[in-house]
C-alpha cells in the first residue's frame, strides 16, 4: 500500500546537514515527495510503501546527523498526489512566526580536518575549510533563516567548485552556507605590532607563510592576538614561563587559572587524569574548555594554574587553531629533540599553547581586526587575524564533569557549566513542567520575558512560552564597555529570533545597571530576589513546579532587608518563597574592601562568633595590623558594614584564617585554594592523628571531628518590623565551625586536613536544613544553587549525602551555578507570577 504523510521536524536542524540527510534516507527507502526548510523546523512530504515509510521517519529520529538535535516529528497523513521523485525545495516562506533552532558552533569535522592536512586535497591548509557538519553558525548569521546571504559570507561569493558542492544533495558541503576554498573564501591577515603593515594569505604560499611567521614568534616566547570562532585569544608558548608570566603581565591577570590548548588527547593524558566521559567532551563538537585533574608529576609550566588540582584544557576547533597548533607541535618537537612524542609516563613534556580570551581587564572580548588590534596593542606582538567579520561575541565554554549519582557502583557524571558560552548558547532551555503539558503546568505567561540578568557572570534571557533563550556568558556587567555589549547582544538576539519583550525581570538589587535599564523601558516589571532566581533556574531546568527545598549558598545577592544574602534555605516555588533558613548574619567590615582582603571578613566572622580572644586568633589575625583597629570601630559604629548570610564569604574567612588565601586577585580564589589545599588530606589523616594527640586533642577519630565542627541550628527571633521573606525561621551558626577550625590551627592540625573538616561542616549544614525542611514540610526535594556550588567537593559530597538520606536533589545542568543562570530564573518567576 502507498502512503502519503507530511512530516515536521522540530529543533536544532538547520546547519547541520539534516536535509542532506532526509534526502539520502528517502533514496535509501525508495520515498518520493520532498523536504524543506522552513524557519519552523524541517518540512517532509512522504509517499512510499508504508512499511518503508515507517522505516524512513525511525531513521529521522535515530540516525539524524550527530549535531542535529530532534525535539519532536509531527505526522499527518495526507492525500497520495504520486511524485515520482524526490526534491529539495527552497523556501519563501516570510510568514512562519516561530524560529527554528540552528544548531550552535561545531568544532572542525574529523572529514574536514584529514581534508585540511591532506596534501592531495584542493582544501589542503585552507584555514577556513567546514562542511555541513561543522564550522561557524551564530557567529556569522546577521539574520534568519540560516542562508549564506543572510550572514558575513555574503561577501565571498563561491568559486565554480564550491558551488557545485554547495549545490549537490549528496555532497558533504551541501548547502554548507560557510563554505568556502583558497579560490573563492576568507583569507588570514597578519601583522607585527598594531602598527605594522597587515599582509593577507589569499594562496595557500602566503596563507603558510603567515602560519610560518606565527608560529616563529610563538617559539621565540612572544605573544599573539589569534582570531578564533567567537572572539580572538592572546596565545603563547604555555611551557615558557618568562612568556606566561609576560602575558599575565600585560593582561593585568594575577591569580587566575590560564586555560591551555593541546594537540591531542595523548598529550592531555600526559597532563591530567581524563576519564572516558571527560575525553568524549574535551573531543566533542562543542569543544569547551574541560577542567580536568592534573595528574601527579605532570609536567605543567609554573604560572599556568599554581595550587590549584585541576588544569582548564580544550582542543583545537577551528581549522586556524589545527593548522597553528600543528606547526607549532613540530618547531616544537624540533626544539625539544629529547620529549619522547609517544612517551606516556608522568612528566612528560608536551607542546601547549596558552589561550585566553583576548580583551582588556574587565571588558569584553575583542571580535572586530581593528578593535583587537587598537585595544590589544600593549598585550600582543603580532596578531593573527582573518577577514571573515564575527557578527556576536562568543566566548570559550568552561565545564567540568562531576560525579552525580552510582549506578551499580560505577559513578555517574554529568556536566556541570562554569561558563556557558560557544558552542551551547543560545540553545533554548526548555522550562515546561516535567511529564504534564505546559497547559496543565504553571501556565506560562503569554507574550515574551525579557529578564536582564544580574550584574555579575551576566547572562539574560528571552523566554517565549516554555523556551528560555538564555544568552551566552556576557560578563560582570558594572563598566560601560560590557553594558555596550550586553545591548547589542540583546539586540542581536531579539532580532535573529524575532522577539519583542512584552515584560521585563530583573533583579531587586537597584543599583545594578540591567536593574535600572528594566525599570525605563515602560514595561511591566518583575523584580526577583537574586537567590529565588537561583533556586528557580533548577526548578526550571528540571521541569519541577511543586515547592522545593531550595538550598543557595553563593557569594552575593541583594536581600529583600537589604542585607546581602548568600547562605539561604528557601521554601520555594516557581512564584514566590519564604526565607526558612539563613546563614546568622557577619559583619564585612568595608563592605566590597572585606572581599578584596579576606582577612577583614575573618575579623568580622571572628567578631560575630566572640572569638577574638580565641589563642589561634591572634596570629591568624596578625598580618591584618592596624586594620584590625580599623574594623573593629567600623563594626562597632556600623560605618560601611553591611551584614551578610553568605557561605562564599566564610568561605573566604576561613581560608584566610589558614594562611591559605589573604590577598586574592578574584572572587572566588580563596574558596578555589582552600579547595585545592585539601587535596593532600587523605594520605595526612594519619599524620593528623599524631598532631593532634601530641597537641591534647588525644584520641579523637574523625567523627568526633565533624561532631566539633557541625553548624548549629539556632531559633530565630523576628522583630517588629521583620517579614517572612527577610526572617527566617532558623538561624544556621557557623560558630562551633570555625572555633573549630581555630582549636585545631592551634593545635597544629594541617591545613589540608582543616580544609576537609570545613567542607564537610558545610556538607552537613546542608543536609541538616533539608531534614529539617522534610520533617516540618514533608518536601524532600532539594534544589541546590549558588556560586559556592562550583566546588567539587562540596557538591559531590551534598549530592551523595542527600541522596542516601533519601532526598531527591537537582542541580543546575544546562546552565552553570554561578550568575550564569539567574537571568532564567527571573524570567521564569515573572512568567509564573504574570501567569497566575
Ligand atoms: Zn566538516
Ligand atoms: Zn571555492
Amino acid at each position: 500500500m502507498i502512503d502519503a504523510v507530511d512530516i515536521h521536524v522540530k529543533g536544532i536542524v538547520q546547519g547541520v546537514g539534516f536535509r542532506p540527510f532526509v534526502y539520502r534516507m528517502a533514496k535509501k527507502y525508495l520515498i518520493n515527495g520532498w523536504v524543506l526548510n522552513a524557519t519552523d523546523g524541517v518540512h517532509i512530504h512522504a509517499e512510499g510503501e508504508s512499511a518503508l515509510v515507517d522505516e524512513f521517519i525511525m531513521e529521522l529520529s535515530d540516525n539524524a546527523p550527530a549535531a542535529s538535535k530532534v525535539e519532536e516529528i509531527d505526522i499527518k497523513e495526507v492525500p497520495l498526489e504520486d511524485f515520482d521523485s524526490f526534491e529539495i525545495r527552497f523556501s519563501d516562506d516570510e510568514d512562519v512566526a516561530e524560529t527554528t533552532l540552528v544548531s550552535p558552533e561545531l568544532a572542525t569535522c574529523d572529514d574536514c580536518v584529514a581534508e585540511l592536512f591532506n596534501p592531495n586535497d584542493r582544501r589542503y591548509r585552507y584555514p577556513f575549510i567546514n562542511c555541513t557538519n561543522c564550522g561557524p553558525r551564530f557567529t556569522i548569521i546577521d539574520h534568519l533563516p540560516y542562508d549564506r546571504a543572510a550572514t558575513s559570507m555574503a561577501a565571498f561569493p563561491m568559486c565554480e567548485k564550491c558551488a557545485a558542492e554547495y549545490a549537490d544533495p549528496l555532497d558533504r558541503r551541501f548547502h554548507a552556507q560557510p563554505d568556502a576554498c583558497f579560490e573563492c573564501g576568507p583569507s588570514v591577515t597578519w601583522s607585527v605590532g598594531a602598527d605594522g603593515p597587515i599582509s593577507l594569505g589569499k594562496t595557500r604560499e602566503e596563507s603558510d607563510a603567515i602560519f610560518a611567521a606565527a608560529v616563529e614568534m610563538l617559539m621565540a616566547g612572544k605573544i599573539l592576538a589569534v582570531k578564533g570562532l567567537g572572539g580572538f585569544h592572546l596565545v603563547c608558548d604555555a611551557n615558557n614561563a618568562d612568556a606566561v608570566a609576560e602575558l599575565r603581565r600585560r593582561k593585568r591577570r594575577d591569580g587566575k587559572a590560564l586555560a591551555v590548548m593541546a594537540q591531542g588527547m595523548g598529550d592531555v593524558r600526559a597532563l591530567c587524569e581524563a576519564s572516558e566521559e571527560e575525553e568524549a567532551v574535551l573531543a566533542g563538537s562543542t569543544r569547551p574548555i574541560v577542567l580536568l585533574r592534573k595528574r601527579p608529576g605532570a609536567a605543567i609550566g609554573a604560572g599556568l594554574a599554581d595550587g590549584l588540582s585541576e588544569l582548564g584544557v580544550m582542543l583545537p576547533y577551528t581549522p586556524v587553531q589545527h593548522l597553528l597548533m600543528h606547526d607549532f607541535a613540530e618547531a616544537w618537537y624540533a626544539a625539544n629533540p629529547a620529549v619522547d612524542e609517544a612517551g606516556d609516563e608522568p612528566g612528560r613534556l608536551v607542546p601547549l599553547l596558552v589561550m585566553t580570551s583576548g580583551n582588556v581587564h574587565d571588558e569584553p572580548i575583542c571580535i572586530a581586526d581593528k578593535e583587537a588590534r587598537a585595544k590589544l596593542a600593549d598585550i600582543a606582538d603580532a596578531f593573527l587575524g582573518n577577514n571573515r567579520p564575527i557578527l556576536t561575541r562568543f566566548d570559550d565554554s568552561v565545564v567540568r564533569l562531576i560525579k552525580v549519582d552510582e549506578a551499580d557502583e560505577k559513578p555517574v557524571y554529568a556536566i556541570q557549566f562554569l561558563r556557558r558560552a560557544r558552542g551551547y548558547a543560545p540553545v533554548p532551555v526548555s522550562v515546561a513542567a516535567e511529564g504534564v503539558a505546559p497547559a496543565e503546568g504553571v501556565a506560562p505567561a503569554e507574550g515574551i520575558i525579557f529578564a536582564a540578568g544580574p550584574e555579575q557572570k551576566n547572562t539574560f534571557t528571552l523566554l517565549r512560552g516554555t523556551d528560555g533563550f538564555v544568552s551566552q556568558h556576557i560578563g560582570d556587567v558594572e563598566n560601560a564597555e560590557t553594558y555596550d555589549a550586553w545591548l547589542a547582544t540583546k539586540d542581536r538576539f531579539e532580532s535573529l529570533f524575532e522577539m519583542t519583550p512584552t515584560a521585563v525581570a530583573c533583579d531587586l538589587h537597584p543599583e545594578y545597571l540591567t536593574s535600572k535599564w528594566a525599570h525605563h523601558q515602560g514595561l511591566p516589571v518583575t523584580e526577583v530576589q537574586h537567590h529565588h532566581a537561583h533556586i528557580v533556574s533548577v526548578m526550571a531546568e528540571h521541569g519541577l513546579t511543586d515547592a522545593v527545598c531550595g538550598i543557595a549558598f553563593d557569594g552575593t545577592g541583594y536581600g529583600e532587608d537589604g542585607a546581602i544574602w548568600g547562605g539561604e534555605v528557601l521554601l520555594a516555588n516557581r512564584q514566590a518563597f519564604e526565607r526558612f533558613a539563613n546563614f546568622a548574619y557577619v559583619p564585612m567590615p568595608g563592605g566590597t574592601a572585606a572581599i578584596k582582603h579576606p582577612l577583614r571578613m575573618a575579623y568580622g566572622v571572628l567578631w560575630a562568633y566572640d572569638l577574638l580572644e580565641h589563642p589561634a586568633a591572634a596570629a591568624a589575625l596578625a598580618p591584618l595590623g592596624d586594620e584590625a583597629e580599623v574594623c573593629d570601630t567600623m563594626i562597632e559604629r556600623g560605618l560601611n558594614t553591611p551584614m551578610t548570610s553568605s557561605v562564599g564569604r566564610l568561605f573566604d574567612a576561613a581560608s584566610a584564617l589558614l594562611g591559605i588565601c589573604t590577598e586574592p586577585s578574584y572572587e572566588g580564589e580563596g574558596a578555589i585554594l582552600l579547595e585545592a589545599a585539601m587535596e593532600t588530606a587523605g594520605a595526612d589523616v594519619a599524620g593528623a592523628a599524631a598532631v593532634e594527640e601530641a597537641a591534647g586533642v588525644a584520641g579523637e577519630d574523625e567523627l568526633a571531628a565533624k561532631e566539633r565542627y557541625a553548624v548549629i541550628v539556632e531559633k530565630n527571633t523576628a522583630t517588629e518590623t521583620s517579614t517572612a521573606q527577610d526572617t527566617s525561621v532558623l538561624l544556621l551558626d557557623a560558630e562551633p565551625t570555625f572555633h573549630a577550625l581555630l582549636d585545631d590551627l592551634a593545635a597544629g592540625v594541617p591545613a589540608s586536613v582543616i580544609s576537609r573538616r570545613f567542607h564537610d561542616a558545610m556538607v552537613g549544614a546542608i543536609v541538616m536544613s533539608a531534614e529539617l525542611v522534610r520533617a516540618m514540610y514533608d518536601i524532600s526535594t532539594v534544589a541546590l544553587s549558588g556560586g559556592v556550588f562550583m566546588n567539587r567537593y562540596l557538591v559531590e559530597h551534598a549530592l551523595a549525602d542527600l541522596a542516601a538520606a533519601g532526598f531527591t536533589v537537582a542541580i543546575n545542568r544546562d546552565l552553570p551555578p554561578n550568575d550564569g543562570c539567574i537571568s532564567l530564573g527571573q524570567a521564569v518567576v515573572a512568567s509564573a507570577r504574570l501567569g497566575e
